[in-house]
């Protein structure tokens, strides 16, 4: 099937990524994807930078990984080919970005309160003009020495269901579908499997989402086994939900993923980019 080489979800420094979006940019051109979709978390700032850019070698989707709640359990949902001067969207992206101020100071505190040092500042400071989530509380924390990487900040303290791992009213999944719908975009399931929930409650989720109008689901993307993959494509093709796949790129030093780069989608269903470029 002639799908151009594509990646539909990654991040840059206007989340928590870490090249600037002119730098993913670059990093796209070198590694010769033709449709990129920049997916920050909450935010659509970094998009702007790369309409603006407006390069010749590759077509940029319209995209923002957004924040939500299912039964009161944080799911993240990819809206694709949004129009960026949505008011309703720019209304949505408003309070985001007010919930993760609020809550970046209440993950400040909790860190203390288990007797780790304030890293506030250090985490607003690599968060800079940026969407501050919980990966900047991680680097401060390995910058403070409290943990020897990342990965160990988030296992004992951000990871879910950890105390770092503020609870905040995020939108529900239904709100989030339709300012994405009301925006002229697709809405994206995001990396289904990485929520920790059984298929069976999966299910439930995706059942849920279909019913507010989500329309595709992300069936590849690093970390995602093969038999994933074949339950994924199952689900899809019951629900009638389009395919998606990305990399979740957000850096380089992440060794095992890179941008433009999953596993290959191992069957011929409806494309989003069937969609999205027509
Ligand atoms: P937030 O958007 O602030 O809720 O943070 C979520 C982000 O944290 C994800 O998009 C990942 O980039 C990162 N993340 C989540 N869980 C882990 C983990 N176990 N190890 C490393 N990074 C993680
Ligand atoms: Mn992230
Ligand atoms: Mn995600
Ligand atoms: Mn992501």
């Amino acid at each position: 099937m002639g799908l151009p080489h594509y990646d539909l979800h990654c991040h840059s420094t206007a989340s928590d990524g870490a090249l600037s979006p002119i730098e993913l940019l670059e990093l796209a051109k070198n590694n010769n994807i033709e449709v990129l979709a920049l997916t920050d978390h909450d935010t659509v700032a970094g998009v702007k930078v790369l309409q603006a850019e407006n390069p010749a070698e590759i077509k940029i989707i319209t995209g923002a990984e957004l924040t939500c709640l299912w039964n009161g359990r944080v799911i993240h949902i990819v809206g694709l080919g949004v129009n960026l001067e949505s008011d309703d969207l720019k209304s949505y992206l408003a309070n985001l970005s007010d919930l993760r101020i609020e809550r970046s100071k209440k993950i400040a505190q909790q860190l203390i309160s288990m007797g780790l040092p304030d890293v506030f500042e250090q985490a607003k400071q690599f968060a800079g003009q940026g969407s501050i989530g919980r990966p900047h509380f991680a680097r401060a924390l390995r910058e403070q020495g409290a943990v020897a990487n990342e990965q160990q900040a988030f296992k004992k303290y951000l990871g879910i269901g950890k105390k770092g791992d503020v609870k905040m009213a995020w939108p529900e999944l239904s709100e989030t579908v339709g300012v994405i719908k009301a925006a002229g975009g697709i809405a994206v399931l995001a990396h289904p499997t990485k929520y920790k929930m059984t298929f069976t409650k999966l299910r439930l989720v995706i059942a849920d989402f279909v019913g507010c109008g989500g329309e595709a689901i992300e069936v590849s993307y690093p970390g995602v086994t093969p038999d994933h993959h074949y339950h994924l494509l199952r689900i899809a093709k019951e629900n009638n939900l389009l395919l998606s796949a990305g990399s979740d790129f957000h850096a380089p030093s992440q060794g095992w993923t890179d941008l433009g780069k999953y596993p290959p989608i191992k069957f011929e269903g409806q494309h989003v980019l069937e969609r999205l470029l027509n």
